[in-house]
């Protein structure tokens, strides 16, 4: 019998088992780093212990919100851990399985997904639900959740490219989730 486990469970398996193994040098990482680009966050984490061993100079930097130009620490990994926990929102078990075997675990992956938002362009369950969703940029299309305005061109025109190309523009096809097809489930 196949072993179960439990979704949640799975994420984390992966994310700390790829950054150790990787030695954080993940370059997705490296392009949302800081993610939590708010002096305020990082300083949560600082607080709760949660960072130790930064250096000084990152330290000063963080204390004058410098955050533009920090670099990377081996120190920042609980942050890289939980971002990486956190691209695992509303992906489907199965996806969440084909992680796993990426890392050399077989095991089936139960639990309800999060509940998810349907983007309006692509029809995949990517984005936040309700209200949370909106201005949420969809990781599988790109399209941005608030409308023609923000997206600088008309729904169909975006859902007409996401056909042609696989993103709402040809020039997105670099900014959107490799895997986005795969990750979430579809209308
Ligand atoms: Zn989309």
């Amino acid at each position: 019998m196949t072993k179960k486990i439990n979704r949640e469970k799975a994420k984390i398996l992966f994310a700390e088992t790829i950054l150790k193994k990787s030695n954080c040098d993940l370059p997705e990482l490296k392009i949302d780093f800081p993610y939590y680009d708010y002096a305020e966050e990082i300083n949560t984490y600082l607080n709760e212990g949660k960072l130790t061993g930064l250096s000084r100079k990152a330290l000063d930097q963080i204390q004058q919100e410098d955050l533009f130009n920090l670099e990377f620490e081996e120190a920042f990994q609980p942050i890289y851990r939980d971002y990486l926990i956190f691209t695992f929102q509303f992906s489907t078990n199965k996806y969440l399985e084909k992680k796993l075997v990426e890392i050399g675990i077989k095991a089936s992956v139960i639990g309800k997904t999060e509940p998810a938002g349907l983007c309006p362009c692509c029809k995949y369950y990517s984005i936040d639900f309700g209200e949370d969703g909106a201005w949420d940029i969809c990781p599988v299309c790109f399209w941005e959740n608030g409308g023609d305005g923000p997206n600088r061109m008309t729904l169909e025109e975006a859902q007409n490219n996401f056909e042609k190309y696989g993103a709402m523009s040809q020039s997105h096809l670099t900014s959107i989730d490799p895997e986005g097809k795969i990750k979430f489930r579809k209308a």
